[in-house]
């Protein structure tokens, strides 16, 4: 961990290595029964894990991100996908001082991804390499029967199930739920809307919540985590000239 270095520690680990993992995440309603912290919360532990398992270099989770669309729950922190974007750039940019050329941003909220993935166009151009890892994608690898679709929202079963393997402490699961997302008069396939999660459930929850345990979390923590030692392992022993924007043809 970055922050627990002193500087020797640091320069010691930045001149042999070009590799970093950061976690970022939101701060955001995850129903009654969640913490508001679960998407920062989460994407640290998968992040430090993978740092242990592969001595790569792990950074503080950034724990606020782009999630105005969740503000009419209480406890929401909404950063501007613009100040969330140029942020976390600087962050990386600063790694790139020290020669870090290659970032595996650990993404926990989905909000995030659309800044994430401009920033990482705008860095590779700069000739920093950042690839974006999502656990939820990742957990796909799963068996369908561990979770239905309904199970896979936003503040479901899947989810809760990580909250549950990693810090039982905060989540009651007393207060669990399931609803189903109301679906908006004027949706239809094809179109985006400009909603808010309160369009579409009273509760914070989308879907099927009851139905988490921490052994379901245990099965999707050991798998992510997995995949994500194979992605930061691939990218740790690719060469940078392959990883670069390729000139006009
Ligand atoms: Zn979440």
């Amino acid at each position: 961990m970055l922050h627990e270095m002193s500087w020797t520690e640091a320069k010691r680990y930045f001149v042999k290595n070009d590799i970093a993992i950061v976690p970022v995440g939101s701060n955001e309603q995850h129903g009654p029964q969640n913490p508001l912290g679960t998407d920062h919360l989460i994407a640290k532990a998968i992040a430090e894990e993978t740092a242990k398992r592969t001595k790569i270099l792990c950074l503080q989770v950034i724990p606020f991100g782009v999630s105005s669309h969740h503000k009419q729950f209480w406890g929401t922190v909404f950063i501007s996908s613009e100040v969330f974007k140029n942020y976390v750039k600087d962050v990386c940019l600063s790694l790139s001082y020290y020669g870090i050329r290659k970032i595996v941003m650990v993404n926990g909220h989905g909000g995030n991804r659309c800044a994430l993935i401009d920033m990482a166009r705008e860095l590779r151009e700069k000739g920093v390499f950042v690839s974006i890892f999502q656990w939820w994608e990742a957990a796909n690898k799963l068996s369908p029967d561990l979770f239905k679709p309904e199970e896979e929202g936003h503040a479901a079963a899947e989810e809760t199930s990580m909250n549950l393997i990693l810090h039982p402490q905060i989540v009651n699961m007393n207060e669990a739920l399931n609803e189903k997302p109301r679906k908006h008069a004027i949706k239809m396939e094809g179109v985006t809307l400009p909603l808010d999660t309160v369009d579409e459930t009273s509760s914070g929850v989308f879907g099927k919540s009851t139905t988490a345990s921490a052994k379901k979390g245990e099965t999707v923590l050991e798998t992510v985590v997995g995949e994500l030692v194979k992605h930061v392992t691939a990218l740790k022993e690719a060469k940078i000239e392959d990883l670069m924007q390729k000139p006009k043809v």
